[in-house]
């Protein structure tokens, strides 16, 4: 994709080589202003703005940067871009903003946090990290179907990442599981290199999005399989196919496929928080509308947070707002920053 309008569109005012571009600091300071976990849409746009806060932020962007965007073949709907945008260019383009600002990113998987002192502590397998704030944003990802095969035939026929392995499928029969906007976007990807891509879903409607859905009836190499599901994956060495069970009638059956695409929803990144942050009944970081935790001075972004919308837009606005009331958190606790940290039984509200 040709992303040159993106300098033509900027107002004059705007010019990016008018932009007081900082590198970041050759040594990090001892006690860190920010960091951000996770390096997602959530992650690299609060990194931006505490960037441009003059806040030097460290991001530490874990196993895999750039998130669940980036694994997305096309994103029709992250505004600003009418022919869609690569989620790989997209996380690209966001991790090189943040960047240009100031931010220093570095590929560190974080293993503990102490929240309960300030400055709070974040151990990664390469060291600690005192921090003044924290913006949590690690994320969610693929929820596992929980039926026998599965585990064992990851990377052998069964798959969370259509992007990633759908072009090993080339005139191959998959199945994808699930009927939500991943299933559906995930599903017309493989229409691509599939000779047959079976839809089986566990109700007669889908959930996804009407658009998504009418594209994905359109397509002739597309068959749904209404009410059903996965019982067992079957294989020896690699996926050969599925049982099935409808849901209405009990009835059982097999289906053969050379691979399984599973989309059944998202777990929240947030085993490292439990015990440290208060979380939902579904695991996810519990925060209040200026994205603070239940920890002053710690705060969530973006799906780690957001059992609901799950969007990447939406990711992004999350993860700007974290950074400004990090900002804002820095101005008025600039002499007790060193203080234990109060924990409070629900987010406030300010
Ligand atoms: P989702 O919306 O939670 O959908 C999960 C699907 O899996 C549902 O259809 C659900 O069935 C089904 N399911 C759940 N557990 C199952 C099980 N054990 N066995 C069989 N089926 C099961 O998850 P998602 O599609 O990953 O989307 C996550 C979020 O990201 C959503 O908010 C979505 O809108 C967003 N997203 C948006 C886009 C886009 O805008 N293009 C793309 C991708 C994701 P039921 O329908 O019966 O519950």
């Amino acid at each position: 994709m040709d992303l040159s309008f993106s300098l033509k569109t900027l107002s004059p005012v705007e010019q990016p080589h008018d932009r007081q571009r900082e590198k970041a600091p050759a040594q990090r300071p001892p006690i860190e202003n920010l960091i951000v976990i996770g390096g997602g849409p959530a992650g690299f746009t609060a990194a931006l703005y505490g960037a441009r806060a003059r806040l030097a932020p460290l991001v530490l962007l874990g196993p895999a940067p750039g998130g669940q965007a980036a694994t997305t073949d096309l994103m029709e709907n992250f505004p600003g871009f009418p022919e869609g945008v690569g989620g790989q260019a997209l996380a690209s383009l966001m991790q090189e903003q943040c960047e240009s600002f100031g931010a220093e990113l570095k590929v560190e998987e974080v293993t503990e946090v102490d929240f309960s002192r300030r400055p709070f502590k974040i151990t990664t397998y390469e060291g600690e990290y005192l921090a003044k704030t924290i913006i949590v944003a690690t994320g969610a990802q693929a929820r596992r179907m929980g039926v026998p095969g599965e585990e064992k035939f990851i990377g052998r026929g069964v798959s969370f990442c259509a992007t990633c392995d759908g072009f090993f499928y080339r005139d191959k029969i998959v199945v994808v599981v699930g009927g939500g906007d991943s299933a559906v976007d995930e599903a017309l990807f493989l229409t691509k290199f599939a000779r047959q891509v079976v839809v089986i879903h566990r109700r007669a409607e889908l959930r996804a999005n009407k658009h998504g859905q009418a594209r994905l009836f359109s397509k002739l190499k597309v068959t749904m399989v209404w009410n059903t599901v996965v019982e067992e994956v079957l294989g020896e060495n690699r996926v050969r196919g599925v049982r099935t069970r409808r849901v209405d009638t009990g009835e059982v059956g097999e289906l053969a496929t050379d691979g399984v695409f599973v989309y059944v929803g998202m777990n929240p990144n947030t085993q490292l928080f439990e015990g440290k942050l208060e979380l939902d009944s579904q695991g996810y970081i519990v925060t209040d509308k200026m994205q603070h935790t239940n920890v002053a001075g710690v705060f969530a972004a973006g799906d780690v947070q957001d059992p609901y919308f799950r969007q990447v837009v939406i990711a992004a606005g999350t993860g700007a707002a974290a950074a400004i009331e990090a900002e804002h958190f820095l101005a008025a606790n600039e002499t007790s920053l060193t203080e234990s940290t109060e924990k409070r039984s629900a987010p406030p509200h300010e």
